[in-house]
């Protein structure tokens, strides 16, 4: 029995950095409270307001069923949960690099990509920046985080730009470790610091079992951001898009709702 409904975020709930659409918000309104409800993504905190909780509550989430939402920031290293009381997120975990750690992988990220001539700063917008530091990890997006999503699913569809970069920095910056995700993106962390680190918090956090959560996501074949997951042997639905989600997740709320 499935007690927890665990997702990658970009492209498995939403088009890849932009906000959840109705559907999927919708779903995950019903959801809530029927079983825990845990995104856990590279992204930081104020994205995952942005992309889900905002739309949570556009479409009519109360406090009380937002207590039932998880956040996993950055890969689960950090985690916030809701509390109806206070009306607002309190954060119950954090595990930052040092500024030393963020400045080996910036460098030597910075230095890979200008070398092979993906280092796009001319293309950034105002404001925008092509590596940030998320705390619990850094990271690359090419194009920075503001660009149009035509623009970055068109940069490296098949991900030899991105596998380039990283065979590249794992040469000057060995000691970490590096996933490709999203469309433009990839992640550095210290070794371990990648979903299971996640995964494994939130077994504890959540108090139940690896066979009580059911894990959906886009990048599940080995050495996407999701196959991390998969090797810990939890069950895993790997979709193509929100599209496919919504499909599951309708699929769960009828039977659900039919017992
Ligand atoms: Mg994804």
């Amino acid at each position: 029995m499935k007690k927890v409904l665990s997702f990658d975020i970009d492209q498995t709930l939403n088009i890849a950095k932009t906000p959840i659409p109705d559907e999927i918000a919708e779903l995950l309104r019903d959801l809530l409270g029927k079983y825990e409800i845990a995104p856990i993504s590279g992204q930081k905190f104020e994205q995952f307001l942005i992309q889900i909780v905002d739309r949570l509550k556009d479409v009519g989430t109360t406090p009380e069923q937002l207590e039932h939402l998880h956040l996993f920031v950055a890969q689960g290293t950090q985690y916030y949960r809701f509390s109806a009381a206070k009306n607002d997120w309190e954060q119950v975990y954090n595990f930052p690099l040092t500024d030393k750690q963020v400045a080996e992988i910036t460098g030597a990220i910075e230095k890979a990509a200008i070398e092979l001539g993906y280092w796009e700063a001319d293309k950034l917008q105002p404001g925008d920046e092509i590596i940030e530091n998320r705390l619990s990890q850094v990271t690359f997006s090419a194009l920075g985080q503001k660009a149009g999503t035509e623009a970055k699913y068109a940069w490296d569809p098949d991900c030899k730009k991105r596998e380039a970069i990283v065979a590249r920095v794992k040469e000057l910056a060995p000691d970490y470790e590096y996933e490709i995700g999203g469309t433009t993106s990839i992640n550095a962390f210290v070794p371990g610091m990648n979903k299971v680190f996640g995964m494994t918090h939130l077994l504890e956090e959540l108090n139940v079992k690896k066979s009580e959560i059911l894990y959906f996501g886009d990048m599940t074949q080995p050495g996407g951001n999701d196959y991390p997951v998969v090797q810990m042997g939890i069950d895993t639905i790997t979709v193509r898009s929100h599209e496919d989600t919504a499909y599951a997740l309708r699929g769960i709320l009828g039977v659900y709702d039919n017992k």
